[in-house]
């Protein structure tokens, strides 16, 4: 068949291993997952209650406007409603930015590494991937400008970067987005703004600066992956560019009742985030005693560079009933990224790293 030649490399997700097959294999009771970044506190009470009282008219199709949770959104953020676009994940917008203007006779800039669906989507339409390695866990914004030129279409900012946690000054941000053409659309992931302790208003930018597409999504501490919702915030013309692109029922009922009830509990944001950075304090605490590299993050995961074969490390802790990611596949191979979870399976992760040092390494 005439595939896309470039499409003959390309991997399916790998996604972190599902608990009962790790159940199975160790023959174990429980299992910590602490892979996917996901929630370890769940979600807000206020999704549960939505959901009971979910009318059933499960045979009509959702809302492809997405008018309620679009409401509660723009309210919160203090945007217009047409400057917001929901997706099926941020996964989903990813893949509409780069259909709606990458072409193979264009470029796109990102670091390395990253977010892979970045890269992933850029592939898949054959568009030049131009990636520009960290700094320190960083992005190097300047050496990004520099490769930079007039077929570049799209820059993306992973904002805290996954997996390193880091998270870009505000002056250093406003430098670049100063630099950049006003005819190339930086994207800036924020899929765990939510967790940042001091966070600028990167909406505020906007202003100064509409070639921008701001990123957030309900699957980090909103708690709810399952439900794939994520959105966009940008111009109006952006938005107004993009929205053909879409599918035209691509978030579902459950998922625009669901994020609906969770933006409107900030409470619950807010606890997350606070006993979010509590137990990270103790991540570095530990690394610290045992001469561990981290990277400071901002996020709700921690990469550790364990100086050792990060699948060996993985398969170690996943033996003792706890998935993390190993550092292998994220670009660092002597690290492990490990979300944070609640207070005692941190413990368990402690202890078990601790164990690993003393009989492995
Ligand atoms: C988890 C994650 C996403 C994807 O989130 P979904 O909304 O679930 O698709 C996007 N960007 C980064 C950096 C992430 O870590």
């Amino acid at each position: 068949m005439k595939w896309k030649e470039q499409i003959h490399n390309l991997r399916p997700y790998q996604p972190g291993k599902a608990t009962e097959e790790v159940k199975k294999q160790y023959q174990l009771e429980s299992i910590i997952k602490l892979a996917s970044n996901e929630n370890p506190y769940g979600f807000s009470p206020n999704v549960v209650h939505a959901l009971h009282h979910m009318d059933s008219s499960y045979m009509l199709y959702p809302d492809g406007n997405a008018t309620k949770i679009r409401a509660a959104t723009a309210s919160h953020l203090d945007v217009n409603d047409d400057q917001l676009m929901f997706t099926n994940g941020t996964d989903e917008l990813i893949q509409i930015i780069s259909r709606a203007l990458l072409t193979p006779d264009k470029n796109t800039v990102m670091a390395t590494p990253t977010f892979p669906q970045y890269k992933h989507s850029a592939i898949i339409e054959g568009a030049e991937v131009r990636e520009v390695k960290l700094k320190n866990g960083n992005h190097a914004l300047e050496n990004m400008l520099t490769k930079m030129d007039e077929n570049t279409a799209v820059v993306w900012i992973c904002n805290p970067n996954n997996p390193t946690g880091s998270y870009i000054p505000e002056t250093e941000i406003r430098h670049f987005l100063a630099s950049v053409p006003n005819d190339v659309l930086v994207v800036l992931d924020e899929a765990y703004y939510e967790y940042v302790t001091e966070p600028y208003d990167s909406l505020s930018f906007m202003e100064e600066f509409p070639n921008i597409m701001i990123m957030r999504t309900f699957s980090k501490i909103y708690g709810l992956a399952s439900f794939r919702i994520g959105y966009g915030i940008s111009s109006q013309t952006t938005i107004k560019k993009l929205e053909p692109i879409r599918l035209p029922f691509n978030t579902n009922v459950l998922g625009q009742l669901a994020a609906t009830a969770a933006i409107s509990d900030q409470e619950f944001v807010e606890d997350c985030r606070m006993r979010n950075r509590v137990e990270l304090e103790k991540y570095y605490a530990f690394c610290e005693e045992n001469n561990f590299h981290y990277f400071p993050s901002q996020g709700n995961f921690i990469l550790i560079n364990v100086e050792w074969d990060g699948d060996e490390v993985a398969e170690f802790l996943l033996s003792k009933g706890i998935i993390v990611r190993s550092g292998k596949a994220l670009g660092f191979p002597t690290s492990v990224r490990i979300t944070v979870g609640q207070k005692h399976e941190n413990k368990l992760v402690r202890n078990a790293l601790a164990e690993w040092i003393t009989t492995k390494r």
